[in-house]
C-alpha cells in the first residue's frame, strides 16, 4: 500500500508476524498436531510439560514454537541462549526466578559450557539445583528445590548435543524445511497482517526463492514491498516481484552463497562426485557438521544433490541450475 510506513524494526515486524497460536503455525504438521496434545495432556494434568528439544536449521520457526507453547500453556516464558549462559550462577539465577510451569527458551543449546550444561541436568531431572558456595576449605554446596518448570531447547545442531543432555528432553522435535504451497500461505499471511497488497502469484514467487525458509519468505517480502513502493505503485505483481528479487541476486530456485558454493565445488573440483562430506568441508571452508545439518537436507529436498555410499553427488538438475554441462554420459557396455 502507497501510505504504508516502512520504519519498523526487525523486532516490530518480527512480534508483528510471529503466530502466537498453533492455529496460525503454518506446516511442520506432525509436530503440531503432537505438540497439541502434550500441552493440552499436561494442562489437564495440571503439571509442567516435559522439557522440549526443537532442533533444525535456522530461521524454521523454533523461536516461534517456543513462545506458542508458553501462550498455549498459559505460563511466562524466560529466554536466554547457550553462549550467553556461561556461568553456573547465571543460569541458577534465570532457574529460581520461574514461576510454577514457566518455560525456559535457551536457544543454540548446543554452545552450553559443559560446566552450566551439568548443572543443567539435576534442574531438569529433579527441578533440584546444587550451588557451590565459597571456594577453598569452607566451601560447602546448598540445594534450591525449584519450581517445575519446562525447558526448551532450541539448536541448529543436534550432532553436537551430548547424549546425557539430549535424553533428558521427553518431546524432541525435529523441523523440516517447507513446501512451497507453505511459505505461500505464510507470505500472504504475513502481508495481510502488514498491509501489504500482494498477487498470488507473485506470493508464490517468493515463496519459491526462499530456501524453504519463512525467515527469509518474510524478509523477501520486505525487500519486494520496497521495490513495489518505490518503483511501482505500491501493489505487489509478479512483475515486480521478480524485478526485485533479480535486483536483490536472489538465485531462482531460492539456493543461498553456501549452496551454490557446495555444488560447484563439487562439480568443478570433484567431478561431480561422489566425494566425502569432510572433503567438501574443507574445500569450501565449512564445517563438516553445519553443511551435513544445515545445506545439505535443503539440497537433497530440491533434488540438487544425492548421497551415496561413496559420497555425496550432484544431480542433473544442480548441473542445468547452475548452467554447467554435463560430462557426456558414458555407457559401459558388458
Ligand atoms: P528459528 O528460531 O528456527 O531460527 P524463528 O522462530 O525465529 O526461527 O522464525 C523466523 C521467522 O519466521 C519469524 O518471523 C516467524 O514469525 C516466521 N515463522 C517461522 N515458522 C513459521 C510458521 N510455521 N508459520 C508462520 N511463520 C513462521
Amino acid at each position: 500500500m502507497k501510505n504504508n510506513k516502512n520504519t519498523e524494526t526487525d523486532l516490530e515486524f518480527e512480534n508483528r508476524i510471529r503466530p502466537q497460536e498453533l492455529d496460525n503455525f503454518s506446516g511442520q504438521d506432525k509436530i503440531v498436531d503432537n505438540l497439541r496434545v502434550f500441552i493440552k495432556a499436561a494442562l489437564m494434568r495440571g503439571e509442567a510439560l516435559d522439557h522440549v528439544l526443537l532442533h533444525g536449521p535456522p530461521g524454521l520457526g523454533k523461536t516461534t514454537l517456543a513462545n506458542i507453547i508458553s501462550h498455549e500453556l498459559g505460563v511466562g516464558l524466560k529466554v536466554t541462549s547457550g553462549p550467553v549462559l556461561d556461568k553456573p550462577g547465571d543460569l541458577a539465577g534465570l532457574l529460581t526466578n520461574l514461576s510454577q510451569g514457566d518455560v525456559l527458551f535457551i536457544d543454540e543449546i548446543h554452545r552450553l559450557s559443559p560446566i552450566v550444561e551439568e548443572y543443567l541436568y539435576s534442574a531438569m531431572e529433579d527441578y533440584k539445583i546444587d550451588i557451590m558456595l565459597d571456594k577453598g576449605p569452607s566451601a560447602r554446596s546448598i540445594q534450591i528445590e525449584l519450581m517445575p518448570f519446562t525447558l526448551i531447547g532450541a539448536t541448529t545442531r543436534s550432532g553436537l548435543l551430548t547424549s546425557p543432555l539430549r535424553a533428558r528432553f521427553g518431546i524432541q522435535c525435529h523441523l523440516e524445511y517447507y513446501d512451497a504451497p507453505t511459505l505461500t500461505a505464510i507470505v500472504k499471511r504475513s502481508a495481510a497482517i502488514l498491509g501489504i497488497d500482494i498477487d498470488d502469484r507473485a506470493a508464490e514467487e517468493v515463496a519459491l526463492r526462499s530456501r524453504g525458509t519463512p525467515r527469509i519468505a518474510n524478509a523477501l517480502l520486505r525487500r519486494v514491498r520496497d521495490f513495489a513502493m518505490v518503483k511501482g505503485e505500491g501493489h505487489i505483481d509478479l512483475k515486480i516481484t521478480r524485478y526485485s528479487l533479480d535486483a536483490l541476486n536472489i538465485d531462482t530456485r531460492g539456493l543461498d552463497m553456501m549452496d551454490n558454493k557446495i555444488l560447484t565445488t563439487i562439480i568443478h573440483k570433484f567431478g561431480g562426485g561422489p566425494v566425502g562430506i569432510n572433503t567438501i568441508a574443507t574445500a569450501v571452508g565449512e564445517d563438516a557438521g553445519t553443511i551435513e545439518e544445515v545445506y545439505e537436507p535443503f539440497l537433497i529436498k530440491e533434488g540438487f544433490l544425492k548421497r551415496t555410499p561413496r559420497g555425496r553427488e550432484a544431480t542433473p538438475r544442480a548441473y542445468e541450475h547452475l548452467g554447467i554441462a554435463r560430462p557426456a554420459d558414458t555407457q559401459t557396455l558388458f
